[in-house]
């Protein structure tokens, strides 16, 4: 896709924006007057969200250090990052842990994220006023059954988030990290290994959080005035209170 960015207009980068959160934040941000930078992995998806809100779909493995390299390349100014690549891999406890899952959910979302902030870090500089924007959620906050996996690396992603505000300190660069809690995506899907009925049973009798009002929130943060810093967000729907705290409905 032919693409050219004006050098006034500034530029978001989203990761993972073929789907969920990511597709939906670059639609927003897109609306707010971002040139828009999209990478995910399936390609076909991704320049369908690209083609709608016209932005710049890049192929990007955020596990995979190549990739990070070949799709910085491309991205020849950056002044959002948004970290939102991610997810978990399944819900079996501490005891029964698959260690390839545990894998899977550490490198996208903690190394992923360190590697595609790096990647991008001299660009955000030199924009002269840069935002990274991670999308933790509420397992960065509060452990709970089921969960060891995903917490320690959203914990994981909490504090390279934190640690990265410490260390830009004094740059023109300000980091904030958005913790959801509930958000009906294809989350679940991926997280029960494509299960249907299990991801369905999730958001059973509940109003959770969509993908547009985690964007809403990410555009107003990229949107506040360069001087104000939003360091953390925790965002849940009506009807969750903690983790594993939720109203359900009867049907
Ligand atoms: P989703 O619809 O499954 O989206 C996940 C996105 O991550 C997809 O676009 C996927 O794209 C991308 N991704 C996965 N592995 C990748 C890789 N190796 N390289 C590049 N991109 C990759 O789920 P979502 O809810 O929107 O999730 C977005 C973020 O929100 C994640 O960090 C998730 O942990 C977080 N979050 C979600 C919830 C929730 O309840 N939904 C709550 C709190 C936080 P490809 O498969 O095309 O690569």
């Amino acid at each position: 896709m032919s693409h050219t960015t004006s050098a006034s207009t500034p530029v978001a980068v989203v990761t993972g924006a073929s789907s969920g959160i990511g597709a939906a934040t670059a639609r927003a941000l897109a609306a707010v007057g971002y040139d828009v930078v999209l990478g995910a992995r399936r390609v076909d998806k991704l320049e369908r969200i690209a083609a709608e809100c016209g932005g710049r779909a890049i192929p990007l493995d955020v596990t995979d250090d190549d990739s990070v390299a070949a799709f910085a390349a491309q991205v020849e100014r950056c002044d959002v990052l948004v970290n939102n690549a991610g997810g978990a891999l399944g819900t079996d406890s501490v005891a029964e842990a698959d260690l390839d899952d545990w894998q899977w959910m550490y490198d996208v979302n903690v190394l992923g994220t360190l590697r595609v902030t790096q990647a991008l870090l001299s660009k955000l500089v030199d924009s002269g006023d840069g935002q990274v924007i991670t999308i933790g959620s509420i397992a960065a906050r509060e452990p709970y059954k089921g969960g060891a996996g995903y917490n320690a690396a959203k914990h994981a992603v909490a504090a390279l988030t934190r640690v990265l505000r410490l260390e830009l300190l004094g740059q023109p660069v300000r980091v904030c990290e958005i913790d959801p809690g509930m958000v009906h995506t294809d989350f679940s899907l991926v997280r029960f290994k494509g299960d249907q009925a299990k991801a369905d049973a999730v958001y059973e009798g509940v109003e959770p959080l969509t993908a547009e009002d985690v964007a809403d929130t990410v555009s107003w943060v990229a949107t506040r005035p360069p001087h104000v810093n939003i360091d953390q967000i925790l965002m849940l729907a009506r009807d969750q209170t903690s983790a594993q705290v939720v109203h359900r409905r009867e049907a």
